[in-house]
């Protein structure tokens, strides 16, 4: 499908790197700020920046029911970092996982190493900045990749939340299956 719109959340942090790899990768990204935008757009990234900052943003364009609609209707998200956070129970709601905030021990700030990913045949180069790390996972929960036996790689349906910043190293694969998640739902969900 060739018209698949995909949304960036753009309310704050890293959205404009994930914008430049979607178009990279020959999809038809838009921002999206508002109940409005999120309308028009099959799959949604939830980039990296501060949950609390976003989580105003969210509040302040009323943007959370909207956003479990969008889940509701089979429609992919990919959180990474504070998008992570933001998918959790405690935040919008929309995975069945917790996520603790900062919480990689002493190495609050940055770390990097090469991560296995279930699913991804070579090993992908992930930056972790003030990461959070997956606390609880419910039952419908897969666990993706692990850092010291804590999961910071999460999929649920057709939810997909990662700790790390693919959008620093050029890695590209796991947008690619996130692309090929959106065109298939929007196939599906017309
Ligand atoms: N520490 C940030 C938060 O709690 C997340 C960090 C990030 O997205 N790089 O929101």
């Amino acid at each position: 499908v060739s018209d698949t719109r995909v949304g960036v959340l753009a309310l704050q942090g890293a959205f404009e790197a994930h914008s430049r790899i979607l178009d990279q990768l020959g999809a038809g990204v838009r921002e999206v700020r508002t109940p409005a935008e999120l309308h028009e757009v099959d799959g949604l990234v939830i980039p990296g920046g501060e949950s609390t900052t976003m989580t105003l943003g969210v509040e302040r364009e009323g943007l959370a029911a909207p956003l479990r609609s969008f889940r509701d209707a089979g429609k992919p998200i990919f959180g990474t970092c504070a998008g992570l956070i933001m998918l959790d129970r405690e935040h919008l709601g929309l995975m069945d996982v917790v996520a603790e905030r900062n919480a990689f021990g002493r190495q609050i700030h940055s770390f990097e190493q090469d991560l296995d990913v279930a699913g991804l045949a070579e090993a992908v180069r992930a930056i972790f900045i003030r990461a959070p790390r997956v606390a609880e996972v419910g039952e419908e929960v897969q666990v993706l990749a692990r850092v010291d036996g804590d999961p910071v790689a999460v999929q649920e349906g057709e939810m997909l939340a990662i700790s790390f910043h693919p959008e620093l190293t050029g890695e590209l694969r796991l947008h690619q299956q996130f692309l090929e998640r959106v065109r298939a739902q929007a196939v599906l969900v017309g």
